[in-house]
């Protein structure tokens, strides 16, 4: 935004005028902190999701947090209450979490799509695109040391790939400054509790590196 500005201060232009329009494209590293971020995607008509949502599920934690756990999308419980992660998953990502010697608010928690689809089918492309520059800006703000990434469509989307899961869970990755660690999404572990010993073989490899 800085050198947006200065380019045209020097072009000799002397206002400019932003665009505050519910449309309007966000600027990548334009957002002073996380709250103006979260304000500046409220009301949010951007892609069809914004038809069927209750509430837009932007994140929480600590905005400081130097471990980041990123989803997929809001689910129903989510959709209701505006918070990531407080269902049964949720449930679960906190025991993790806590399994770690952390809290949950010590942490920061989002998804790649800030809006539920419709009977938590899986995200369209077209969604992606339009939420990707949000989750973006909210690394860059919270810019954490470590972002672990919850199941296939979350590892895809922030490292931009179709490996499959299986593949890259446990191996570090790095994506956005951070080192990231794609992990099993804790709904899957509910439904196949055998590979929760996976997820936490993934976690001590976290734990140990942010304990370094
Ligand atoms: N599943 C997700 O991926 N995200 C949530 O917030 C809840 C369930």
């Amino acid at each position: 935004m800085r050198d947006q500005l200065e380019f045209f201060r020097d072009l000799g232009v002397k206002e400019v005028f932003l665009d505050r329009s519910p449309t309007a494209g966000l600027v990548s590293g334009s957002m002073p902190d996380i709250g103006s971020l979260a304000r500046f995607l409220e009301g949010c008509p951007r892609c069809k999701l914004s038809q069927s949502r209750t509430q837009i599920v932007f994140g929480q934690g600590s905005p400081k947090a130097e471990l980041m756990f990123v989803g997929e999308a809001p689910g129903r419980d989510e959709d209701e209450q505006g918070l990531a992660f407080v269902g049964k998953a949720g449930q679960l990502l906190t025991k993790i979490i806590e399994a770690m010697g952390m809290k949950r608010e010590d942490v920061y928690i989002c998804n790649v799509l800030k809006c539920r689809p419709p009977n938590n089918r899986n995200p369209e492309p077209d969604e992606v695109a339009a939420c990707r520059p949000f989750l973006t800006e909210q690394i860059r703000l919270v810019s954490p040391k470590v972002i672990v990434t919850l199941g296939t469509f979350a590892a895809q989307a922030l490292l931009e790939t179709d490996e499959p899961i299986g593949r890259m869970r446990g191996r570090w990755r790095s994506a956005h400054g951070a080192r990231v660690m794609p992990t099993f999404h804790p709904a899957f572990l509910l439904r196949t509790p055998e590979r929760k010993k996976d997820v936490w073989e993934d976690m001590k490899l976290v734990r140990d590196y942010l304990n370094k």
